[in-house]
């Protein structure tokens, strides 16, 4: 199976004439609630792609928390190791979204942020009988470097999704086989350096294996030890970028297990990216696999 250890958040959306100033309270328009997080979503995409998936995060003891586990139940993600919690809320994010399509979002980590390394140690036997690892930043960054940790204790390669942005040190770096930032993280992880390749390289010399810098309408770029390659964007109108890396990230996953080279699963990463963006919202925007191969094939 593919692990994912990460976060699972309700995405509270609200359609807006215009973002407020401190202070002032406006009319919105309607407003739904979406599955996200983006351990959930990337699990999600995983899955849509048909590799068996086992999540590991923490949600509340409320509503939000039962409808987000049902829901990745529902893509047949195992969801036995998801500890719910009395202690805090599940994870929200807050999102409203202007006429012009701009979103400003608060995230409440809730449960998320009580995802303790020792809870990783109680489910050790999912990491010795992994295929793939994959992570993100929306989880304490100790039980990320635990996460890292038992991965590599069992030759299990180590994907890590480096969102939100936060610097990390050779510990954590030097335990990542593939690091997926998108352009503003890699420079932000590299120290300032605004030229994705060359940071890329720079953390290349702290440990990391490949970086694969995604780059929205752009494409992808992979640089590796053979050196830089680009990845060709596939041509589609965005709506909503929502989700549009963890599609890239899942999908990345998928492709590994299945055995193919980091530049063709960076192909489909950049596929499964593109279907997601010409779709509103994080979970429902994840396309299939038929989809997908189709537009790798087209
Ligand atoms: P994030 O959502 O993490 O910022 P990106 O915006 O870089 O990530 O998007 C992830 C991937 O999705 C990109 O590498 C690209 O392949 C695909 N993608 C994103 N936006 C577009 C777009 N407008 N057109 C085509 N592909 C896109």
């Amino acid at each position: 199976h593919i692990l994912v250890v990460g976060s699972l958040n309700m995405d509270l959306v609200v359609q807006t004439p215009r973002h407020p100033q401190p202070g002032e309270t406006l009319l919105g328009g309607p407003f739904a609630t979406v599955p996200g997080g983006k351990g959930a979503n990337q699990a999600v995409a995983a899955a849509r792609l048909g590799a068996p998936i086992v999540m590991i995060g923490c949600t509340g003891d409320d509503r939000f928390g039962e409808e987000l586990r049902q829901g990745l139940a529902a893509d047949q993600i195992g969801i036995n190791h998801i500890a719910v919690t009395s202690e805090a809320a599940t994870g929200i994010a807050l999102i409203a979204v202007d006429a012009t399509g701009q979103n400003s979002i608060i995230v409440a980590p809730g449960a998320n942020a009580l995802l303790q390394p020792e809870d990783l140690q109680a489910t050790e036997a999912l990491f010795r009988t992994a295929a793939v690892l994959l992570v993100q930043l929306e989880t304490p960054v100790a039980t990320v470097t635990e996460a890292l940790s038992l991965a590599r204790r069992y030759r299990v390669p180590t994907l890590l999704n480096p969102a939100p942005a936060q610097p990390l040190g050779r510990e954590i770096l030097g335990m990542v086989d593939y690091l997926i930032p998108n352009e503003h993280e890699v420079g932000l992880l590299s120290g300032g350096e605004d030229r994705p390749a060359e940071a890329a390289r720079q953390l290349r010399a702290q440990g990391v294996g490949s970086v694969i810098v995604t780059l929205g309408s752009a494409g992808a770029l992979v640089v590796d030890q053979a050196g830089a390659t680009a990845i060709a964007p596939f041509r589609v109108e965005a709506v909503d970028t929502t989700a549009a890396g963890d599609a890239f990230a899942g999908a990345f996953a998928v492709a590994l297990y299945e055995g193919l080279s980091p530049r063709e699963a960076a192909i489909w990463g950049a596929a499964a990216g593109a279907i997601t963006v010409t779709r509103a919202g994080a979970q429902p925007a994840l396309p299939r696999r038929a989809e997908v191969e189709a537009l790798v094939a087209a």
